[in-house]
Protein backbone atom coordinates (compact mmCIF):
# COMPACT_ATOMS: atom_id res chain seq x y z
CA UNK A 1 0.00 0.00 0.00
CA UNK A 2 1.03 3.35 -0.83
CA UNK A 3 1.07 5.66 2.60
CA UNK A 4 -1.79 8.10 2.58
CA UNK A 5 0.25 11.23 2.52
CA UNK A 6 -2.58 13.24 1.29
CA UNK A 7 -5.24 12.43 3.83
CA UNK A 8 -2.15 12.63 6.80
CA UNK A 9 -1.74 16.43 5.71
CA UNK A 10 -5.46 17.47 5.46
CA UNK A 11 -5.87 16.31 9.09
CA UNK A 12 -2.97 18.47 10.19
CA UNK A 13 -4.54 21.43 8.34
CA UNK A 14 -8.11 20.45 9.59
CA UNK A 15 -6.87 20.16 13.66
CA UNK A 16 -6.87 23.91 13.48
CA UNK A 17 -10.20 24.67 12.17
CA UNK A 18 -13.84 24.28 13.58
CA UNK A 19 -15.19 20.52 13.91
CA UNK A 20 -18.15 21.99 10.94
CA UNK A 21 -15.38 21.45 8.65
CA UNK A 22 -16.10 17.75 7.90
CA UNK A 23 -15.28 16.59 4.72
CA UNK A 24 -18.56 17.08 2.60
CA UNK A 25 -20.72 14.18 1.11
CA UNK A 26 -21.32 14.46 -2.56
CA UNK A 27 -24.31 12.19 -4.01
CA UNK A 28 -23.50 11.16 -7.46
CA UNK A 29 -26.34 9.98 -9.60
CA UNK A 30 -25.43 7.39 -12.23
CA UNK A 31 -28.17 6.54 -14.59
CA UNK A 32 -26.29 3.15 -14.96
CA UNK A 33 -23.42 1.28 -12.95
CA UNK A 34 -21.30 -1.33 -13.81
CA UNK A 35 -20.83 -3.83 -10.48
CA UNK A 36 -17.75 -5.33 -11.47
CA UNK A 37 -17.79 -7.80 -8.25
CA UNK A 38 -21.15 -9.34 -10.17
CA UNK A 39 -20.70 -8.67 -13.37
CA UNK A 40 -23.80 -7.61 -14.12
CA UNK A 41 -24.47 -3.99 -15.97
CA UNK A 42 -27.22 -1.88 -12.96
CA UNK A 43 -29.59 0.64 -13.80
CA UNK A 44 -29.49 4.11 -12.07
CA UNK A 45 -27.94 4.29 -9.18
CA UNK A 46 -26.66 6.40 -6.17
CA UNK A 47 -23.29 6.31 -4.87
CA UNK A 48 -22.26 8.65 -1.85
CA UNK A 49 -19.06 9.97 -0.84
CA UNK A 50 -17.93 10.77 2.46
CA UNK A 51 -14.46 12.07 1.40
CA UNK A 52 -12.11 10.06 0.25
CA UNK A 53 -14.07 6.92 0.65
CA UNK A 54 -18.13 4.90 -0.99
CA UNK A 55 -20.49 5.69 1.88
CA UNK A 56 -22.73 3.29 0.44
CA UNK A 57 -24.09 2.66 -3.52
CA UNK A 58 -27.93 2.38 -4.07
CA UNK A 59 -30.57 2.15 -6.77
CA UNK A 60 -32.18 4.67 -7.26
CA UNK A 61 -31.65 8.63 -7.33
CA UNK A 62 -31.92 9.20 -3.57
CA UNK A 63 -29.37 11.91 -1.56
CA UNK A 64 -29.15 12.15 2.26
CA UNK A 65 -29.62 15.63 2.90
CA UNK A 66 -27.08 18.12 2.58
CA UNK A 67 -25.31 16.26 0.43
CA UNK A 68 -23.90 18.34 -2.55
CA UNK A 69 -25.64 16.35 -5.63
CA UNK A 70 -23.71 15.45 -9.15
CA UNK A 71 -26.12 14.90 -11.96
CA UNK A 72 -24.64 12.78 -14.75
CA UNK A 73 -25.87 13.03 -18.08
CA UNK A 74 -28.66 10.37 -19.19
CA UNK A 75 -27.47 7.85 -20.57
CA UNK A 76 -24.16 7.81 -18.35
CA UNK A 77 -22.46 4.64 -17.34
CA UNK A 78 -20.40 4.26 -13.98
CA UNK A 79 -17.71 2.23 -13.51
CA UNK A 80 -15.02 1.93 -10.48
CA UNK A 81 -11.82 3.85 -11.43
CA UNK A 82 -9.75 1.96 -14.21
CA UNK A 83 -6.21 0.69 -13.13
CA UNK A 84 -3.66 0.10 -15.88
CA UNK A 85 -0.73 -2.62 -14.48
CA UNK A 86 1.41 -1.81 -17.06
CA UNK A 87 2.64 2.10 -17.88
CA UNK A 88 5.73 3.57 -17.90
CA UNK A 89 5.00 7.31 -16.95
CA UNK A 90 8.36 8.48 -17.09
CA UNK A 91 9.11 8.17 -20.88
CA UNK A 92 7.04 8.66 -24.14
CA UNK A 93 7.74 6.95 -27.70
CA UNK A 94 9.10 9.62 -30.03
CA UNK A 95 11.66 9.86 -33.36
CA UNK A 96 14.48 10.67 -30.76
CA UNK A 97 13.95 8.51 -28.36
CA UNK A 98 17.12 6.64 -28.03
CA UNK A 99 19.42 9.42 -27.55
CA UNK A 100 17.06 10.47 -24.63
CA UNK A 101 19.53 9.13 -22.46
CA UNK A 102 22.64 11.37 -23.57
CA UNK A 103 20.33 14.51 -23.17
CA UNK A 104 17.83 14.78 -20.52
CA UNK A 105 18.22 15.57 -16.83
CA UNK A 106 16.41 13.74 -14.24
CA UNK A 107 14.48 17.27 -14.06
CA UNK A 108 13.64 17.22 -17.62
CA UNK A 109 11.96 13.27 -17.26
CA UNK A 110 10.15 14.67 -14.06
CA UNK A 111 8.25 17.83 -15.42
CA UNK A 112 7.10 15.67 -18.59
CA UNK A 113 6.24 12.37 -16.25
CA UNK A 114 3.89 14.91 -14.68
CA UNK A 115 2.27 15.58 -17.98
CA UNK A 116 2.01 11.87 -18.53
CA UNK A 117 0.54 11.46 -15.05
CA UNK A 118 -2.28 14.20 -15.69
CA UNK A 119 -3.25 13.23 -18.95
CA UNK A 120 -3.38 9.36 -17.63
CA UNK A 121 -5.49 10.03 -14.88
CA UNK A 122 -7.89 12.65 -17.14
CA UNK A 123 -8.04 9.38 -19.37
CA UNK A 124 -9.93 7.58 -16.41
CA UNK A 125 -7.14 5.54 -15.38
CA UNK A 126 -7.03 6.35 -11.27
CA UNK A 127 -4.65 3.64 -10.68
CA UNK A 128 -1.42 2.48 -12.03
CA UNK A 129 1.54 -0.01 -11.79
CA UNK A 130 4.47 1.97 -13.36
CA UNK A 131 7.06 -0.71 -14.66
CA UNK A 132 10.26 0.52 -14.88
CA UNK A 133 11.42 4.23 -14.94
CA UNK A 134 13.61 6.28 -16.49
CA UNK A 135 15.99 8.72 -14.52
CA UNK A 136 17.26 8.21 -10.79
CA UNK A 137 13.92 8.04 -8.67
CA UNK A 138 12.27 9.93 -10.62
CA UNK A 139 8.91 7.78 -10.56
CA UNK A 140 9.11 7.46 -6.63
CA UNK A 141 9.06 11.57 -6.95
CA UNK A 142 6.18 11.75 -8.85
CA UNK A 143 4.00 9.14 -7.04
CA UNK A 144 4.77 11.27 -3.45
CA UNK A 145 4.14 14.56 -5.22
CA UNK A 146 0.44 13.23 -6.46
CA UNK A 147 -0.28 11.64 -3.00
CA UNK A 148 0.68 14.89 -1.60
CA UNK A 149 -1.70 16.55 -3.44
CA UNK A 150 0.87 18.78 -5.64
CA UNK A 151 0.41 17.25 -9.16
CA UNK A 152 -2.81 15.51 -10.51
CA UNK A 153 -2.26 11.81 -11.74
CA UNK A 154 -3.26 8.30 -10.46
CA UNK A 155 -2.30 6.48 -7.48
CA UNK A 156 1.12 5.13 -8.34
CA UNK A 157 2.45 2.05 -7.36
CA UNK A 158 6.05 2.09 -8.81
CA UNK A 159 8.42 -0.16 -9.45
CA UNK A 160 11.71 2.32 -9.69
CA UNK A 161 14.46 0.84 -12.14
CA UNK A 162 13.86 -2.34 -13.74
CA UNK A 163 16.10 -4.96 -12.52
CA UNK A 164 18.09 -6.73 -15.73
CA UNK A 165 20.75 -8.83 -16.31
CA UNK A 166 24.20 -7.66 -18.50
CA UNK A 167 22.96 -6.61 -21.88
CA UNK A 168 19.53 -7.56 -21.05
CA UNK A 169 16.37 -5.60 -21.69
CA UNK A 170 16.78 -2.35 -18.87
CA UNK A 171 20.40 -2.50 -19.15
CA UNK A 172 20.90 1.16 -18.86
CA UNK A 173 24.18 1.31 -20.96
CA UNK A 174 22.89 -0.66 -23.43
CA UNK A 175 23.84 0.95 -27.04
CA UNK A 176 26.07 3.34 -25.58
CA UNK A 177 29.86 2.64 -26.44
CA UNK A 178 32.34 1.59 -23.99
CA UNK A 179 33.74 3.84 -22.00
CA UNK A 180 30.58 6.21 -21.84
CA UNK A 181 29.00 5.46 -18.58
CA UNK A 182 30.74 2.73 -15.99
CA UNK A 183 29.46 -0.60 -16.10
CA UNK A 184 25.83 -1.21 -14.10
CA UNK A 185 25.86 -2.77 -10.98
CA UNK A 186 22.83 -3.63 -8.83
CA UNK A 187 22.15 -0.22 -7.59
CA UNK A 188 21.38 0.39 -11.10
CA UNK A 189 19.31 -2.63 -11.07
CA UNK A 190 21.94 -4.99 -13.37
CA UNK A 191 22.50 -8.54 -11.86
CA UNK A 192 24.89 -11.10 -12.48
CA UNK A 193 24.48 -13.39 -9.76
CA UNK A 194 22.66 -14.00 -6.76
CA UNK A 195 24.05 -11.83 -3.92
CA UNK A 196 23.35 -8.89 -6.82
CA UNK A 197 19.88 -9.69 -7.27
CA UNK A 198 19.52 -9.45 -3.01
CA UNK A 199 20.89 -6.32 -3.53
CA UNK A 200 19.22 -5.03 -6.24
CA UNK A 201 15.85 -5.70 -4.35
CA UNK A 202 17.64 -4.18 -1.09
CA UNK A 203 18.25 -0.85 -3.18
CA UNK A 204 14.52 -0.53 -4.27
CA UNK A 205 13.46 -1.08 -1.11
CA UNK A 206 16.19 1.76 -0.15
CA UNK A 207 14.78 3.50 -3.10
CA UNK A 208 11.16 3.86 -2.13
CA UNK A 209 9.83 1.50 -4.69
CA UNK A 210 6.84 -0.46 -4.08
CA UNK A 211 7.35 -3.54 -5.89
CA UNK A 212 9.75 -5.13 -8.42
CA UNK A 213 9.86 -5.41 -11.79
CA UNK A 214 12.87 -7.74 -14.18
CA UNK A 215 13.10 -8.30 -17.85
CA UNK A 216 13.34 -12.11 -17.99
CA UNK A 217 13.79 -11.92 -21.26
CA UNK A 218 14.92 -9.72 -24.38
CA UNK A 219 12.64 -7.03 -25.38
CA UNK A 220 11.74 -5.32 -28.55
CA UNK A 221 12.90 -1.76 -28.29
CA UNK A 222 15.94 -2.16 -26.13
CA UNK A 223 19.24 -2.01 -28.72
CA UNK A 224 20.10 -5.54 -28.45
CA UNK A 225 19.45 -8.23 -30.88
CA UNK A 226 17.23 -10.60 -29.57
CA UNK A 227 13.78 -10.23 -28.58
CA UNK A 228 12.78 -12.93 -26.63
CA UNK A 229 16.22 -14.74 -24.97
CA UNK A 230 16.27 -15.86 -21.68
CA UNK A 231 18.08 -13.51 -19.48
CA UNK A 232 18.39 -14.50 -15.79
CA UNK A 233 18.55 -17.94 -14.27
CA UNK A 234 15.92 -19.44 -12.39
CA UNK A 235 18.38 -19.10 -9.31
CA UNK A 236 18.54 -15.64 -10.11
CA UNK A 237 14.50 -14.90 -10.03
CA UNK A 238 14.06 -16.70 -7.22
CA UNK A 239 16.85 -14.65 -5.46
CA UNK A 240 14.81 -12.25 -6.40
CA UNK A 241 11.59 -13.01 -5.49
CA UNK A 242 12.31 -14.39 -2.41
CA UNK A 243 14.20 -11.30 -1.21
CA UNK A 244 11.27 -9.21 -2.81
CA UNK A 245 9.00 -11.07 -0.31
CA UNK A 246 11.03 -9.64 2.98
CA UNK A 247 9.84 -6.44 1.75
CA UNK A 248 6.42 -7.35 0.55
CA UNK A 249 7.22 -6.67 -2.67
CA UNK A 250 5.43 -8.51 -5.75
CA UNK A 251 7.43 -9.25 -8.68
CA UNK A 252 6.86 -8.39 -12.56
CA UNK A 253 8.30 -10.21 -14.89
CA UNK A 254 8.51 -8.71 -18.68
CA UNK A 255 8.54 -11.79 -21.13
CA UNK A 256 8.11 -12.65 -24.30
CA UNK A 257 10.41 -16.10 -25.07
CA UNK A 258 9.16 -19.13 -23.83
CA UNK A 259 12.36 -20.56 -21.74
CA UNK A 260 12.65 -16.86 -19.95
CA UNK A 261 9.07 -16.94 -19.19
CA UNK A 262 8.92 -20.85 -17.72
CA UNK A 263 12.02 -19.41 -15.47
CA UNK A 264 10.10 -16.32 -14.34
CA UNK A 265 6.84 -18.63 -13.58
CA UNK A 266 9.08 -21.51 -11.59
CA UNK A 267 10.83 -18.97 -10.21
CA UNK A 268 7.77 -17.35 -8.35
CA UNK A 269 7.14 -13.87 -10.03
CA UNK A 270 3.37 -12.50 -9.42
CA UNK A 271 2.60 -11.93 -12.90
CA UNK A 272 4.12 -12.04 -16.69
CA UNK A 273 4.14 -9.02 -18.58
CA UNK A 274 3.27 -9.48 -22.72
CA UNK A 275 3.86 -13.07 -22.51
CA UNK A 276 4.26 -13.60 -26.20
CA UNK A 277 5.32 -16.64 -26.78
CA UNK A 278 3.00 -18.37 -23.85
CA UNK A 279 0.82 -21.25 -25.12
CA UNK A 280 -0.59 -24.47 -24.34
CA UNK A 281 2.89 -25.46 -22.64
CA UNK A 282 2.70 -22.52 -20.24
CA UNK A 283 -1.38 -21.89 -19.31
CA UNK A 284 -1.29 -24.99 -17.18
CA UNK A 285 2.04 -23.65 -15.49
CA UNK A 286 0.48 -20.01 -15.19
CA UNK A 287 -2.39 -21.58 -13.48
CA UNK A 288 -0.89 -23.90 -11.19
CA UNK A 289 1.85 -21.19 -9.72
CA UNK A 290 -1.59 -18.65 -9.74
CA UNK A 291 0.74 -16.51 -12.14
CA UNK A 292 -1.07 -13.36 -13.45
CA UNK A 293 -1.36 -12.51 -17.48
CA UNK A 294 -0.75 -8.70 -18.46
CA UNK A 295 -0.62 -8.70 -22.02
CA UNK A 296 -0.42 -5.36 -23.40
CA UNK A 297 -1.76 -6.44 -26.54
CA UNK A 298 -1.55 -2.08 -27.18
CA UNK A 299 2.07 -2.32 -27.02
CA UNK A 300 2.32 -4.72 -29.38
CA UNK A 301 0.23 -3.55 -32.25
CA UNK A 302 1.30 -0.10 -31.90
CA UNK A 303 5.28 -0.92 -32.36
CA UNK A 304 4.29 -3.05 -35.23
CA UNK A 305 1.84 -0.56 -36.84
CA UNK A 306 4.91 1.78 -36.17
CA UNK A 307 7.38 0.02 -37.40
CA UNK A 308 5.51 -0.82 -40.73
CA UNK A 309 4.23 3.01 -41.31
CA UNK A 310 7.27 4.53 -41.00
CA UNK A 311 10.65 2.80 -41.38
CA UNK A 312 12.91 4.43 -39.95
CA UNK A 313 11.18 5.45 -36.50
CA UNK A 314 12.96 2.91 -34.74
CA UNK A 315 16.31 2.00 -34.99
CA UNK A 316 17.44 -0.68 -37.11
CA UNK A 317 18.18 -3.78 -34.64
CA UNK A 318 14.62 -2.35 -33.30
CA UNK A 319 12.72 -2.65 -36.02
CA UNK A 320 12.80 -6.39 -37.25
CA UNK A 321 11.73 -7.60 -33.59
CA UNK A 322 8.60 -4.90 -33.74
CA UNK A 323 7.62 -6.37 -37.08
CA UNK A 324 7.74 -10.00 -35.51
CA UNK A 325 6.90 -9.97 -32.09
CA UNK A 326 4.16 -6.96 -32.17
CA UNK A 327 1.72 -8.60 -33.91
CA UNK A 328 1.60 -11.65 -31.81
CA UNK A 329 0.20 -10.92 -28.39
CA UNK A 330 -3.18 -10.43 -29.50
CA UNK A 331 -3.34 -13.93 -30.27
CA UNK A 332 -1.92 -14.92 -27.46
CA UNK A 333 -4.23 -13.04 -25.18
CA UNK A 334 -7.02 -15.13 -26.42
CA UNK A 335 -5.58 -17.99 -25.93
CA UNK A 336 -4.88 -17.37 -22.22
CA UNK A 337 -7.66 -15.99 -21.88
CA UNK A 338 -9.38 -19.49 -23.55
CA UNK A 339 -7.29 -21.38 -21.29
CA UNK A 340 -8.67 -19.59 -18.12
CA UNK A 341 -5.08 -18.09 -17.35
CA UNK A 342 -5.77 -14.82 -14.82
CA UNK A 343 -5.37 -11.82 -16.81
CA UNK A 344 -5.41 -8.35 -15.40
CA UNK A 345 -5.29 -5.03 -17.67
CA UNK A 346 -1.96 -3.66 -18.84
CA UNK A 347 -0.52 -1.63 -21.56
CA UNK A 348 2.61 -0.38 -21.58
CA UNK A 349 1.82 3.36 -22.15
CA UNK A 350 4.79 5.08 -22.70
CA UNK A 351 5.84 3.05 -25.89
CA UNK A 352 2.65 4.58 -26.94
CA UNK A 353 1.19 8.14 -25.99
CA UNK A 354 0.06 7.96 -22.80
CA UNK A 355 -3.87 8.91 -22.57
CA UNK A 356 -4.50 6.27 -25.12
CA UNK A 357 -4.45 3.75 -22.93
CA UNK A 358 -8.51 2.22 -23.06
CA UNK A 359 -7.79 1.18 -26.67
CA UNK A 360 -6.62 -2.34 -24.73
CA UNK A 361 -10.00 -2.30 -24.27
CA UNK A 362 -11.09 -2.67 -27.47
CA UNK A 363 -7.84 -5.18 -28.25
CA UNK A 364 -8.93 -7.00 -25.66
CA UNK A 365 -12.40 -8.10 -26.94
CA UNK A 366 -10.63 -8.28 -30.66
CA UNK A 367 -8.70 -10.92 -29.04
CA UNK A 368 -12.26 -12.84 -27.57
CA UNK A 369 -12.63 -11.36 -24.55
CA UNK A 370 -16.34 -10.49 -23.53
CA UNK A 371 -16.62 -6.74 -23.01
CA UNK A 372 -17.43 -7.33 -18.61
CA UNK A 373 -14.22 -9.81 -18.79
CA UNK A 374 -12.07 -6.72 -20.14
CA UNK A 375 -13.45 -4.29 -17.21
CA UNK A 376 -12.79 -6.90 -14.44
CA UNK A 377 -9.41 -7.53 -15.66
CA UNK A 378 -9.27 -3.29 -15.56
CA UNK A 379 -10.80 -3.12 -12.27
CA UNK A 380 -11.08 -6.05 -9.69
CA UNK A 381 -8.18 -8.37 -11.09
CA UNK A 382 -5.75 -5.44 -11.25
CA UNK A 383 -7.04 -4.88 -7.53
CA UNK A 384 -6.44 -8.12 -6.80
CA UNK A 385 -3.11 -8.37 -8.65
CA UNK A 386 -2.37 -4.93 -6.51
CA UNK A 387 -3.11 -6.86 -3.31
CA UNK A 388 -5.51 -3.39 -2.50
CA UNK A 389 -9.03 -5.31 -3.38
CA UNK A 390 -10.09 -4.04 0.33
CA UNK A 391 -9.80 -0.58 -1.15
CA UNK A 392 -9.83 -0.25 -5.21
CA UNK A 393 -11.70 -2.11 -7.90
CA UNK A 394 -15.48 -2.05 -7.54
CA UNK A 395 -17.88 0.70 -6.42
CA UNK A 396 -18.97 -0.84 -2.96
CA UNK A 397 -19.33 1.15 0.85
CA UNK A 398 -16.03 1.65 2.59
CA UNK A 399 -13.91 1.50 -1.03
CA UNK A 400 -11.71 4.49 -1.96
CA UNK A 401 -13.82 6.96 -4.71
CA UNK A 402 -12.26 6.19 -7.47
CA UNK A 403 -15.13 6.23 -10.18
CA UNK A 404 -15.13 6.88 -13.98
CA UNK A 405 -18.40 7.19 -16.35
CA UNK A 406 -18.76 7.13 -19.97
CA UNK A 407 -21.29 8.24 -22.09
CA UNK A 408 -23.54 5.07 -23.18
CA UNK A 409 -23.21 1.22 -22.56
CA UNK A 410 -19.25 0.11 -22.68
CA UNK A 411 -20.82 -3.61 -23.11
CA UNK A 412 -22.58 -2.58 -26.47
CA UNK A 413 -19.82 -0.27 -27.52
CA UNK A 414 -16.12 -1.22 -25.94
CA UNK A 415 -15.02 1.74 -27.81
CA UNK A 416 -16.71 4.22 -25.18
CA UNK A 417 -13.83 3.23 -22.84
CA UNK A 418 -11.75 5.69 -24.78
CA UNK A 419 -14.22 8.61 -24.11
CA UNK A 420 -14.11 8.97 -20.52
CA UNK A 421 -16.13 11.73 -19.33
CA UNK A 422 -16.17 11.64 -15.37
CA UNK A 423 -13.00 11.12 -13.41
CA UNK A 424 -13.13 11.20 -9.53
CA UNK A 425 -9.90 9.60 -7.45
CA UNK A 426 -10.00 9.51 -3.24
CA UNK A 427 -13.20 12.05 -3.82
CA UNK A 428 -12.06 14.82 -5.98
CA UNK A 429 -13.64 15.35 -9.23
CA UNK A 430 -10.99 15.72 -11.91
CA UNK A 431 -13.64 15.74 -14.72
CA UNK A 432 -16.51 16.55 -15.47
CA UNK A 433 -18.80 15.62 -18.38
ZN1 LIG B 1 7.01 -2.09 -20.28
Amino acid sequence: MQPLTRTTLCLALFTALPAAAADPVTALHCPALVDTVSGKLLGASTVVIDGNRIREVSAGTAAPAGASVIELPAGTTCLPGLMDMHTHLTSETNRDAYSEGFRLNDADIAFKSAVFAERTLLAGFTTVRDLGERGGGVSVSLRNAVNQGMLRGPRIFTAGKTIASTGGHGDPSNGARRGLMPDPGPENGVINNLDDARKAVRQHYKDGADLIKITATGGVLSYAKSGDNPQFTVEEVRAIVDTAKDYGFTVAAHAHGKEGMRRAILGGVTSIEHGTQMDSDLFPLMKQYGTWYVPTIIAGTFVSEKAAAEPDYYPEVVRPKALAIGPKIKGTAGAAYKAGVKIAFGTDAGVFPHGQNAREFELMVQAGMPPMFTLQAATTHAAELLGVSKDLGSLAAGKFADIVAVPGNPLQDISLMKKVSFVMKDGVVYRMP
